[in-house]
């Protein structure tokens, strides 16, 4: 029987509450409980794919290839439960199969309405598929209040109605500011914000309150009387150095035993925190630091690079040591004095990215890279521009380019046209829709053994996550292998490079995948980890 949990928040946005989510998660899966989210946006777009990443932060690809809210990766990151197309809906999303419904005469004539068909096929989205678990977490974008809101507020609450009460539990994620001038903490934005999420039918059963202040018993009691909860029910969240204690702090106020006991559960499991007390220890003690530049096109927004700086983190956690990360402009990059900012960095860093802004810097700070032997970790865009790199300087390709920014003759990098996933044939050409065309989610490949990267895997058969449309011409393999730069990572046909890495380099490694989307604090990614630890032994 799955019990159902949903979080809504109020106030402000950017208060937290996919990483709160995603702590109740893990807190619930830390007293043996199996847990699965889910994410409901209210916006039009029928998925984050097509939007900016300054605008939305960075886009997150599931294992089946679903390009999802960023808030799934912190799901995954804290419960390592694999998300999928199933959990993550947006309006556009939902208008389109309702009008898809219409079109098909499945309403028999009726007038189709917000409510019930809306509400329903947002129903139908939460209660999918969930048999095996023993609560779904499901949370609303956005904060109450908000028009595009409101169907999935009026879904919950009929749900709320439907369910038996001892399987759902409502949780509002409030703001409780300090106010510098009067010395205290507010509690009114809360109730503003309760008596909002009341006018349309939904009583909180749980209070979760950000504050960067402690809140003392008089203001939880205020809290308590004018939003119509107990006091057990208001549960402190003040700010933490690290995302990673989220949980432990979260349980220290309650919240995880106050959301079971509104669901009326009276045998309570013992909770076991053991392998989060360990990420917190080693991220609280590291034997030393070590400085990474990442040179990147969105660097105004951290959100763009979530998966990246986590999994930065995580490498390292792996190493005890405290990874400062620097974000170098790669726009303000027009020549090789722009490059000073590198002299300092243990490790260089180029992500993922789109178009022709910023690439000559990108590539600049590659060659900088490879000619200085510092470490060098090129992820999708940066694999593609260090192959670019080589090609230009080493191989003595003129002009050697991606079709993606040029569109002269030695294109070094090509759009894909064609490939195979689980025996299906996907095909695009330059005219295709600019949303789910890319070759994307979960692809295997193989590591040549002898190699950098297999060492790294202990494997030569790994499986990655992709999120990208062009690919190195492997026509170009044997003239770039003859200048040290090795294709030890294919696809199984041989057609498409995965991996390369740089003969003679101490660590010189570019991945056509996304490692970032994988790694876990917990169990941090085996590149990751390397790259930081090559980063470190680049300071002696
Ligand atoms: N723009 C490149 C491509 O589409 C790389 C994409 C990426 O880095 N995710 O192939």
């Amino acid at each position: 029987m799955t019990r159902y949990i949903f979080i809504t928040g109020g106030v402000a946005s950017s208060l937290g509450k996919g990483i709160a989510s995603a702590a109740l998660g893990a807190l619930l899966q830390a007293r043996g409980y199996s847990v699965k989210l889910r994410k409901l946006d209210p916006y039009l777009n029928v998925d984050p794919g097509t939007m900016s990443p300054y605008q939305h932060g960075e886009v997150f690809v599931t294992e089946d290839g679903t390009e999802t809210d960023l808030d799934l990766g912190h799901y995954e990151r804290f419960t390592d439960v694999n998300s999928s197309v199933e959990d993550n809906i947006t309006t556009g999303q939902i208008y389109n199969k309702v009008i898809e419904r219409e079109r098909r005469g499945d309403y028999l004539g009726g007038t189709v309405q917000i409510i019930p068909h809306v509400t329903d096929q947002i129903k139908e989205f939460i209660l999918n598929n969930n048999k095996d678990v023993d609560f779904c977490l499901c949370e609303i974008g956005g904060t109450v209040g908000d028009i595009e809101g409101l169907p999935f507020f009026e879904a919950i609450r009929q749900l709320g109605n439907e369910l038996p009460s001892s399987r759902t539990c409502f949780v509002h994620l409030t703001l409780v500011p300090y106010i510098a001038a009067a010395g205290e903490v507010k509690t009114k934005p809360t109730q503003h914000s309760v008596k909002e999420l009341r006018s349309i039918g939904i009583q909180p059963d749980i209070l979760v309150c950000r504050s960067e202040r402690e809140i003392n018993s008089s203001e939880i009691n205020k809290i308590a009387i004018f939003c119509n909860v107990s006091q057990n029910s208001v549960i402190q969240a003040p700010d933490v150095d690290t995302i990673y204690t989220t949980p432990k702090v979260y349980m220290q106020n309650g919240f995880d035993n106050q959301v079971l006991a509104s669901m009326n559960i009276k045998r309570v499991p013992k909770i076991n925190l053991r392998k989060w007390n360990k990420v917190v220890n080693s991220i609280n003690n590291p034997k030393s630091e070590v400085n990474i530049a990442v040179v990147g096109k969105y660097i105004g927004l951290k959100d763009a690079y979530k998966s990246l700086t986590e999994a930065l983190t995580h490498g390292g956690i792996a190493n005890k040591v405290k990874v400062n990360i620097h974000w170098l402009d790669s726009e303000a990059i027009k020549n090789k004095n722009d490059l000073r900012g590198l002299k300092k960095m243990n490790g260089i860093l180029v992500p993922g990215g789109f178009g022709k802004r910023g690439v000559e810097g990108k590539i600049l700070a590659i060659n900088y890279a490879r000619i200085n032997k510092i470490p060098y970790f090129g992820i999708c865009f940066g694999m593609q521009l260090a192959v670019i790199e080589t090609a230009r300087n080493q191989a003595g390709v003129k002009g050697a380019s991606s079709s993606e920014f040029s569109k002269r003759k030695n294109s070094v990098i090509g759009l894909m046209t064609e490939w195979e996933k689980d025996q299906k044939k996907f095909t695009r050409d330059d005219e295709s829709d600019y949303g789910g065309t890319m070759r994307l989610g979960s692809y295997p490949a193989i590591l040549k053994s002898n190699s950098l990267v297999s060492s790294i895997y202990k494997s030569k058969n790994i499986q990655e996550r992709h999120r990208h449309r062009y690919e190195v011409n492997i026509n170009y393999k044997s003239n770039l292998e003859k200048f040290g730069l090795k294709f030890t990572g294919l696809s199984p046909d041989g057609l498409l490079t995965e991996a390369v890495e740089l003969e003679g380099h101490p660590w010189f490694i570019g991945v056509q995948f996304h490692p970032e989307l994988k790694s876990r604090p917990f169990s941090p990614h085996p590149l990751f980890a390397s790259f930081v630890k090559a980063s470190i032994d680049n300071k002696k």
